[in-house]
């Protein structure tokens, strides 16, 4: 067991201080402090990133009970290691490299084989089949999702426990000198190097430069599995030490290869077949999917699992139950007021701690719910494994749960100790013979279960209301666009994000609830009820209400939430309010040219006299003003006119009050075009939602929305007839086939897109708008489509078809399509986090 007092000499490490019990064991690495669950025995390595810094976090978690920390950074404990009189602290030269010698000690006392997988697609789905077509022989411990990086990859090594009998891992890089440092944590014995591509060009000079990088993590294994077609994978693998023994496969005939492949059609078109020769016989494989990577990535198992020795009839047989990897986190909104965490990625432990957490993080009111079948591949004793589950359970504050399973259900006492609620079923179609959707109400819950438990029915049975039109929200690229703007900003300067209209049409509460979490410094909102409800739904950050009226003033108390104040009407009547109680404090509004709300410059002589006076019951945090034109370059001397106005009359401001205030001018295009103005912080808006103003970057942003529909109908036009009201679909001289989709007006999707102004996305093809966009229906052409179904999707904006375009074919700006898609249409969060 790994000891706190092992450290110093394991990370080449000095002992800044013995914590009260050094020969406590290590059993949990936390990186991040907003992941704690268990602060025993958890030992917290403060990393360094571009966007944070883990030391600021240990006073908080000493408070919270962590008693062990690993730093690097001398000065975090200032002063006085008093402060923390029963921590221990270990001061390394490098954190990440301490974390990397920890998970390489702990990986080196399993004498167990170990895949290490790298290549530049697919080593999700090889690692997640391997482990599907391994699992019945084996206990096999893997790399929760893709932890493939510096981080991930010792966290992932972290896992392994006395009763696996297998690892397998993945490695990712994107830069020159990664691997090697992967390669000593997972120090595998079996390699699979899938493919090479063009992603991460960037931190290489040469596709044979980042082949032979990526090889290093192959350096020390016995036999490297991988296809021997792909010529620059192959150039590397020769330059391997003589002891690595190469197995490769091939379709192109290579006679070198061990195993040669050709591929045929099978009887049905989605089930291809291949003929693999090996050792002088043949055999014939059906394959599960028929597409280019999938029939990649199964034949790098086939080649493994025949090289095992695995009977040809077995592998056909496992080969067939191999089921698609979905690689991503779904939230979707559900009947009730209800949100489904959907992961039916992989129910092993490490797993279900994840899902946890991240169910943990919702902060919406409410009950959080567990539906969870028997896990599988745990390596553990049932009874320590429930005992686990159960403990995982109370950590992250499941309030109720419905266990599924006859494992599981043989643990009852266990889980009704962690879980006031609990209720179990012996099988899935049990829990769907009770299913009824008054069992649920605002609740969020997590539905994870093993593949052979199909919970994909569970999650279809709440979601059986579904209007057809949903509007999807990619978390991720929220993410990276929030941290494209953050990369702009000086160190100082703070961020305030704006999540006024329902954040821009995405969903005011995930989104806020993500910022949160991502630690943004303010949120704006329009209107008082908008601030109301993200308070309702547990958001703690500061929020500035940019037009409260002065009826909500006892709300604004009630919940902390920051009036912007633009006009002596407001603030005379804020006054008034504060003689009853203190109020929270006011940002003013100082308007230098858009002409829209604030006090003007001349009203300066007037109101610092009136802020003076009542310094003891207001106080300002901010000031603030708005650019009438940051996005266009032909308003630029007006712009840099509004800032130095704003300059001037904060000056006097902060002269009159005595003391400073956080001042900020810029919205997302600002931050793009006026950097040198950014001063205490600035606001961040449409940037957020995958939209760039300034068209000075036009691809650094992802799209974060895809509005998306479904074909209703598909009709055959006759040559002569028209579509819809008012019979404006025009007539034409041939057939045509029309698709009716369950989208219109009512829902957002803008009438001035009618008759052949707007289009949208089936299969790939855009088909024309045809007559009249109805209030919940429209009409497309899709005569050039091929092959549309009803029920199809039709993607109505998104990657394919970019708001950008869209507005301009309408004569409008994004930020109208985006916030007019009405609550009525139903968000689904994604996340692969
Ligand atoms: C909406 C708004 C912003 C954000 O503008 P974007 O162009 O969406 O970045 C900034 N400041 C104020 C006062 C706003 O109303």
């Amino acid at each position: 067991m790994l000891t706190f007092s092992h450290l110093p000499a394991l990370t080449g490490g000095t002992l800044l201080q013995a914590p009260a019990d050094a020969a406590a064991p290590v059993l949990h690495l936390l990186l991040d402090s907003r992941r704690m669950a268990q602060a025993a025995g958890t030992l917290f390595v403060a990393l360094r990133g571009p966007h944070h810094d883990g030391h600021q976090y240990v006073p908080e978690l000493y408070q919270r009970g962590v008693r062990l920390f690993l730093i690097d950074k001398a000065e975090i404990v200032p002063g006085a290691l008093a402060n923390y009189p029963e921590a221990g602290f270990v001061l390394v030269p490098d954190s990440l490299v301490a974390l990397q010698r920890i998970a390489a000690e702990h990986r080196a006392r399993f004498d167990i084989p170990v895949v290490g997988i790298t290549g530049s697609n697919g080593k999700t789905i090889v690692k997640e089949w391997l482990a599907q077509l391994l699992s019945p022989d084996e206990l096999i411990c893997r790399s929760p999702r893709s932890y493939n990086s510096q981080v991930g990859v010792p966290l992932s090594v972290w896992e392994l426990r006395p009763a696996h009998t297998l690892g397998i891992f993945e490695a990712g890089i994107s830069e020159r000198g990664e691997m090697a440092r992967l390669a000593r944590v997972v120090q595998p014995t079996l390699g699979i190097f899938t493919n090479l591509g063009s992603a991460h060009d960037a931190g290489f000079n040469s596709h044979a430069e980042k082949a032979a990088e990526k090889m290093q993590l192959f350096a020390g294994v016995d036999t490297l599995f991988y296809c021997r077609d792909h010529t620059e994978v192959h150039a590397a693998a020769e330059q391997l030490p003589a002891r690595v023994q190469r197995f490769s496969w091939s379709r192109r005939s290579a006679t070198d290869a061990q195993v040669q492949v050709q591929l045929g059609p099978g009887a049905d078109p989605q089930q291809p077949l291949a003929q693999v020769q090996y050792l002088g016989q043949t055999h014939t494989f059906t394959l599960p999917f028929a597409d280019e990577p999938s029939v990649e990535n199964a034949l790098h198992c086939v080649a493994l699992l025949l090289w095992r020795g695995l009977p040809a009839a077995e592998l056909q047989r496992r080969l067939l139950r191999l089921q698609p990897v979905a690689m991503r986190l779904e939230m979707k909104q559900a009947i009730h007021d209800c949100y489904i965490l959907d992961d039916t990625y992989n129910n092993d432990l490490a797993g279900l701690d994840l899902a946890l957490d991240a169910l943990r993080r919702q902060p919406r009111r409410g009950r959080r719910t567990l539906i969870l079948s028997d896990l599988l591949e745990s390596g553990l004793p049932a009874a320590e494994l429930y005992q686990q589950v159960a403990q995982l359970a109370r950590q992250h504050n499941v309030q109720r749960l419905l266990a599924v399973g006859s494992e599981i259900s043989q643990h009852q006492g266990l889980l009704q100790a962690a879980v006031a609620d609990a209720q179990f079923f012996a099988d899935t179609d049990a829990l769907l013979n009770w299913f009824h959707p008054d069992h649920f109400r605002h609740e969020t819950i997590l539905v994870k279960g093993a593949r052979r438990f199909g919970f994909e029915q569970v999650v279809a049975a709440f979601q059986r209301k579904i209007h057809g039109t949903v509007l999807e929200v990619n978390l991720d690229a929220l993410v990276h666009n929030l941290n494209y703007y953050r990369a702009r900003l000086q160190p100082n300067t703070r961020l305030m994000v704006m999540v006024k209209a329902f954040a821009y049409g995405s969903g005011s509460y995930e989104v806020a609830n993500l910022l949160e979490f991502h630690r943004v410094d303010y949120l704006a909102v329009a209107y008082t009820d908008e601030g109301v409800q993200l308070r309702e739904h547990g958001i703690s950050l500061p929020i500035m209400v940019m037009n409260p009226s002065p009826d909500s003033f006892a709300l604004l108390r009630q919940y902390h939430l920051e009036p912007e104040i633009y006009s002596f009407a407001r603030l005379r009547e804020y006054l008034m309010a504060a003689q009853s109680g203190p109020l929270p404090p006011i940002h003013l509004k100082l308007d230098t040219g858009m002409r829209r709300l604030g006090f003007d410059e001349a009203d300066l002589d007037e109101l610092l006299p009136l802020l003076q006076q009542h310094a003891g019951t207001l106080r300002v945090a901010s000031a603030l003003t708005h650019l009438a034109g940051a996005d266009e370059e032909q308003h630029n001397s007006f712009s840099h006119r509004q800032l130095a106005a704003f300059q001037r009359m904060a000056a006097r401001l902060e002269a009159a009050l005595g003391h400073a205030v956080i001042k900020h001018a810029l919205n997302s295009p600002g931050i793009m075009r006026f950097p040198e103005a950014q001063l205490d912080m600035v606001r961040l808006g449409i940037g957020l939602y995958g939209v760039e103003a300034a068209g000075l970057d036009p691809a650094a942003l992802r799209a974060v929305s895809t509005l998306r529909t479904t074909v209703s109908q598909l009709k055959t036009l006759p040559a002569g007839e028209t579509v819809g009201y008012g019979r404006r679909g025009e007539a034409a001289d041939h057939n045509r086939r029309i698709a009716t989709l369950a989208i219109g007006y009512a829902d957002g999707y803008d009438r001035r897109f009618s008759r052949g102004v707007g289009a949208v996305i089936i299969r790939g093809q855009r088909a024309p708008i045809i007559g009249n966009v109805c209030m919940d229906m429209c009409m497309v052409d899709v005569t050039e489509v091929p092959d549309v179904q009803e029920g199809d999707t039709a993607v109505v904006f998104g990657d394919e078809l970019p708001l950008n375009e869209l507005a301009a074919r309408i004569g409008t700006i994004p930020y109208e399509l985006l916030t007019n898609v009405s609550e009525r249409v139903k968000r689904v969060f994604i996340s692969e986090q």
